[in-house]
C-alpha cells in the first residue's frame, strides 16, 4: 500500500541501515534525517546499530561515515551479521 504524505511515515529497518552512513555524515535531507530520528525513537535495534556505527567511525578515526562503506569486508561482514541479528530476529542462531 502507497500510503499518501501522512506525518512521517515508518521506516523499514532495512531502510534505516542503508541511509545510516548518509544519516551519520549529515548527508540526508531534512525531512529524511527527521524520518530517521523519529525510526530511532522507536525502534531499539537501530539504535543498536547507530551506536555500532559510531563506534566503528571512532575506532577508524578520521574515517567519515561513509568511508565505513569501504572498510575491509571482514570488518563489514561482522557489522552486517549484527544487522542481521537486529532487523532479522527470527533467523538469528538460538542461544549457546
Ligand atoms: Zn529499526
Amino acid at each position: 500500500m502507497s500510503g499518501t504524505d501522512l506525518s512521517l511515515p515508518d521506516l523499514p529497518c532495512q531502510e534505516f541501515v542503508a541511509l545510516v552512513t548518509d544519516y551519520l555524515d549529515g548527508a540526508l535531507p531534512a525531512h529524511q534525517q527527521d524520518v530517521v530520528a523519529a525510526h530511532l525513537a522507536a525502534c531499539e535495534g537501530c539504535t543498536t546499530v547507530l551506536t555500532q556505527w559510531r563506534e566503528v567511525i571512532a575506532l577508524a578515526g578520521r574515517l567519515r561515515a561513509r568511508d565505513v562503506g569501504d572498510l575491509d569486508p571482514a570488518v563489514r561482514d561482522q557489522l552486517f551479521a549484527a544487522f542481521r541479528r537486529i532487523t532479522r530476529p527470527d533467523t538469528a542462531a538460538p542461544p549457546r
